[in-house]
């Protein structure tokens, strides 16, 4: 605890500080190489941005602009090879390889295109199991669990198997997952890519759902504009840097749901 305090300390007064910004993600030129044998795949090749708490933001770019290796490395999944990132005001470089799980737990929910439900488990069981791995108490892991799928609407699906679930549904339940502990940012690579349109709508009113209501940051790869226009905000890649960073003006709205009220104060500028 006394090595994070001054880990902390240090990321605010050292040459990487950003005392100034209230932003929940800063990442300051991130480059990352796979290195592959003698041959070297330069991934991200210079990346910075500010993400601010509440944001929803689309990444988009053609396959293999380093979309997934950005999201990877937000995610705390892998380091970059060089560069700094901060999420919530701590330096994630200074952190050892426990600290940065304590920081997936606790800060970051994850959402796949493939659901990654554990087959032979409920729809509640798989919600409950981040809470199990943090030793969450058994019935407060319940409560917390029924919430989140109600929140997603599937109260009525809670003794259901995956397999017994449509994909929108299997979809929804990796979403109460992702979002049980209370984590304030929620990174999903191509959550509607095994989706019809109608059910992406569906997954993408519960999405939009938890950023307006609940203030969840979300960080959305998709390669389908009629996605991204559900974002606040549109970033896109290409060739491991960013092209374009650029405020969504008319936000598309899921079906049923009302039109936004105020577009969403970004309070942070991005660094293209
Ligand atoms: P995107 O998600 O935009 O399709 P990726 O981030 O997956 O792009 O990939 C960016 C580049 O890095 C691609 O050229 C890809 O082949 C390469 N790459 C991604 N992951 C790895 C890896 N683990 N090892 C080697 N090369 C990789
Ligand atoms: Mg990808």
């Amino acid at each position: 605890m006394v090595a994070r305090e001054r880990r902390e300390a240090g990321a605010a007064s050292g040459p990487t500080a950003v005392a100034s910004s209230d932003a929940l993600i800063v990442v300051r030129n991130f480059t990352k190489d796979y290195v592959m044998g003698d041959f070297t795949v330069n991934a991200l090749r210079g990346v910075s941005l500010e993400i601010g708490r509440a944001e929803f933001v689309a990444v988009m770019g053609p396959s293999g602009s380093g979309k997934s290796t950005f999201m990877h490395l937000i995610g705390c999944l892998d380091r970059p090879t060089t560069g700094d990132y901060l999420i919530d005001g701590v330096n994630v470089a200074s952190l050892d390889a426990d600290e940065r799980a304590e920081i997936r737990n606790n800060k970051i929910g994850f959402v796949f295109q493939g659901f990654n439900l554990l087959a032979r488990t409920s729809a509640l069981e798989n919600v409950e199991l981040p809470l199990a791995y943090a030793g969450v108490p058994t019935r407060e892991r319940r409560e917390r669990s029924e919430a989140a799928l109600e929140a997603v609407g599937l109260s009525d699906r809670a003794g259901h198997l995956p397999n017994q679930l449509s994909g929108g549904q299997q979809q929804r339940v990796a979403i109460a997952r992702a979002l049980v502990s209370g984590a304030p940012l929620l990174l999903a690579d191509e959550p509607t890519g095994n989706l019809d349109s109608k059910t992406s709508d569906e997954v993408m009113g519960i999405l939009v759902r938890m950023n307006e209501e609940r203030g969840i940051t979300i960080v959305l790869v998709t390669h389908e504009m009629d996605i991204a226009e559900y974002a606040s905000r549109v970033v896109v890649f290409r060739d491991g840097k960013i092209e374009t960073d650029r405020l969504n003006q008319n936000r598309r709205r899921p079906a049923g749901m009302p039109p936004v009220a105020a577009v969403p104060v970004v309070q942070t500028k991005a660094r293209a």
